[in-house]
């Protein structure tokens, strides 16, 4: 789960970590009256989850409140598109801060080396660029660290590689304290990734994230209910969230076509087939082994939770889950759900004469194979 710059730099704070004054807000006129607050000379900046906003025109210095609270009127609701996103991302929220004056940027990360199989703490004298163009470009600009999993980091580890870093030396004892609090903040929030890009050295002589980005492996997220808030903020991560508090395997992709299947290897393809007949899954979902009518249900009920769903494929090869089951599930969803979407279903194997046969009659369509199944699917959501 991503968090926004807002979120992130609420949590590095917690740790220690150095950022500008600052609030988000949804709308203009909060936005003239928080720049008031800290001042009048502020930044304005889009909260989208997306790298290059800057780039993109989400990130604006003002030096007064008035101007301030218009350009954020004109973010809101507007769609950045960025290099690393073409498909660009609707402004909802800005967060206003203090503008920072900025002698030079560094950069610091922290994530996960997965060949390594360890924490890796990455630092350079490039800052404010995509560390992807300065490993590209100018590779010996990053030093990386390896942080043991048991002993965790010393200190004058973190001192050479901040020297190996070519981090100035007026910034260096206060470099060094960020690159402890991100790590301590990075393992105790269970996160995957911690981002600084900028790390800002003031014209005063004082190291601020003048950017964070921070993001949580969900697997954990079950340890940490101070987040809990956190992922109700948008459409994906409430249905992740809710999802993982019923013990669904759900994974919302985006698109508009609903997916509900029994076994991992069995949605994939139905998401495949999908895909090849024209159509864009909205999820991943898979209902389980032996799967009952109840929990059929709440499958219907959460995918179709979903504003963007225009079409449902349920996909069920019968083993352990029985056709009939389902068959009853879907029933039982249609009867107390309002479901105005199209639906298809594909039952095989343990029950599915009788499972067809239950759904004779009804607004369901039947299909005797997945392909058949995802074509017509996607002949109905798109009609
Ligand atoms: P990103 O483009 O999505 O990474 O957004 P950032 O938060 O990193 O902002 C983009 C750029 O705007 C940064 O690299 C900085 O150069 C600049 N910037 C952001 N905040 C400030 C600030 O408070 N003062 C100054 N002088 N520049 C800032
Ligand atoms: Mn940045």
């Amino acid at each position: 789960m991503k968090l926004h710059e807002y979120q992130s730099k609420d949590l590095l704070a917690k740790y220690g970590v150095p950022v500008a004054q600052g609030r988000v807000t949804d709308n203009a006129a909060e936005a003239k009256q928080i720049a008031e607050e800290l001042g009048g000379k502020v930044v304005v900046k889009a909260q989208v989850l997306m790298g290059g906003r800057g780039k993109a025109g989400g990130v604006k210095l003002f030096e007064n409140a008035n101007e301030a609270g218009q350009f954020a009127g004109e973010l809101i609701g507007r769609r950045l598109v960025s290099i690393q996103n073409p498909d660009g991302m609707v402004v909802e929220q800005v967060l206003i801060t203090e503008t920072i004056d900025i002698a030079e940027e560094y950069y610091l990360s922290v994530l996960l080396d997965r060949a390594a199989q360890q924490v890796l703490v990455m630092i350079s004298r490039e800052g404010g660029m995509e560390i992807e163009d300065v490993a590209h470009n100018n590779p010996d600009a990053i030093a990386r660290l390896l942080v043991d999993p048991v002993w965790g980091l010393d200190e004058f580890q973190i001192r050479r590689a901040v020297k190996e870093a070519k981090i100035p030396a007026h910034a260096a004892r206060q470099f060094v304290a960020m690159v402890k609090a991100l790590v301590k903040a990075y393992i105790e929030s269970d996160a995957d990734l911690v981002e600084i890009n900028p790390v800002a050295w003031t014209t005063d002589g004082k190291l601020i994230a003048a950017d964070a980005k921070v993001s949580l492996d969900d697997n954990a997220l079950f340890r940490h209910p101070e987040f809990a808030a956190t992922a109700e903020d948008s459409a994906e991560n409430a249905l992740e969230a809710e999802a993982a508090n019923l013990g669904i395997a759900y994974v919302y992709l985006g698109g508009d076509i609903g997916i509900l299947g029994n076994g991992a290897g069995l949605v994939m393809g139905s998401l495949d087939e999908v895909s090849a007949a024209g159509g864009r899954p909205a999820n991943f979902l898979d209902v389980g082994g032996g799967a009952q009518a109840e929990r059929v249900k709440s499958c219907v009920e959460l995918i179709l939770k979903d504003p963007n769903i225009k079409g449902l494929l349920i996909n069920i090869f019968g083993g352990i889950t029985r056709g009939d089951e389902v068959a009853k599930g879907i029933l039982s969803a249609f009867e107390q759900l309002d479901i105005n979407v199209p639906v298809v279903a594909r039952i095989e194997g343990t029950g599915a004469a009788e499972g067809l046969r239950l759904l004779e009659g009804t607004q369901i369509v039947g299909a005797k194979t997945m392909q058949e199944a995802a074509r017509r699917i996607v002949e109905l959501a798109y009609a």
